[in-house]
């Protein structure tokens, strides 16, 4: 079975520019990493495939530098990588990137299942992953936090999540998506024989054009909700810390509510 994981290149801390034209924040030259989540998405991946022999194709729509991310995931184990990029895939919102996402799944091959990480630590929506598996038209399991795929249960994979306060176990028919939670496992760290073995391999580039997308279809022409502005939250107010045991701190709220009573 081939399985596909998708990753984001995100940057390495908040402290990034936003393009004031496009509102973008500005990726080239900034600092990057593999999201969070994607490397537990990874590691899901990587120990299914010794269970079971599959094969990981590792995505990522971004810019070059994200070259950076890919030969990460091949060093903990994906056996090939795809750089999805082109200038006007910048911008793009998620129903864009979900929908270039598809379209170079789709263009290298089956895969019978596809992981992504639940959310990323930049943008955050949590949307690429179910809006990935609607635009394939396959079922999707969000926030795994462990997946089953003994001796391919008749073509289903299992997957355990919190639900409501406890865990609930759910089947899906392959080929299906599952987001994985971040945190759920350790992802492994790439050892130097690994390190060195990915930087030798060639990493597959699918452009605009490879996909025959129309120009129209994405990046920010192609996202129908765009970023209007971004900005820090204000500093300021004023924080008090209450000592005591949980009565105690109850009543010193308590207080501070009667005495702000006239201010709300
Ligand atoms: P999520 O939906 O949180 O990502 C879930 C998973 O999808 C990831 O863990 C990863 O496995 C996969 N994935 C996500 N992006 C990629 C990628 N480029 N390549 C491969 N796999 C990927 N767009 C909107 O449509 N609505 C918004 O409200 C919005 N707000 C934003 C706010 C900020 C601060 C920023 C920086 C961007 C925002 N965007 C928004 C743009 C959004 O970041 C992009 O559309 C992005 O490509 C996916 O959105 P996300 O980061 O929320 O990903």
């Amino acid at each position: 079975m081939n399985i596909a994981v998708c990753i984001k290149h995100v940057p390495v801390s908040n402290d990034v520019s936003v393009d004031p034209a496009t509102r973008n924040l500005v990726r080239e030259n900034t600092e990057g990493m593999i999201n969070p989540a994607d490397l537990n998405a990874i590691e899901e991946a990587v120990v299914l495939k010794e269970k079971t022999g599959a094969r990981i194709v590792v995505f990522t729509m971004g810019p070059r530098d994200a070259e950076k991310s890919l030969r990460t995931a091949l060093s903990m184990g994906c056996d090939e990588a795809v750089l999805i990029t082109d200038k006007c895939f910048a911008g793009a919102d998620t129903v864009a990137t979900s929908k270039v996402l598809a379209s170079a799944v789709g263009y290298y091959g089956s895969f019978g299942l596809i992981l992504t990480g639940a959310q990323t630590s930049d943008g955050a929506t949590g949307q690429v992953g179910p809006m990935l598996a609607a635009q394939l038209d396959i079922p999707h399991i969000s926030d795994a936090q462990s997946l089953n795929f003994e001796n391919n249960a008749g073509g289903k994979i299992e997957a355990i999540k919190q639900f409501a306060g406890s865990k609930i176990r759910l089947a899906a028919t392959l080929p299906a998506l599952i987001t994985v939670e971040f945190g759920c496992n350790d992802p492994r760290f790439p050892t130097l024989r690994s390190k060195l073995a990915s930087n030798k391999k060639e990493l597959l580039v699918y452009t605009r054009s490879e996909l025959m997308l129309p120009q129209d279809s994405v990046g920010l022409e192609g996202s129908p909700t765009e970023v209007i502005d971004s900005f820090a939250p204000e500093r300021g107010g004023k924080a008090e810390i209450l000592s005591g045991n949980a009565q105690e701190a109850a009543r010193q709220i308590l207080g501070l509510i009667e005495s702000e009573k006239g201010n709300f």
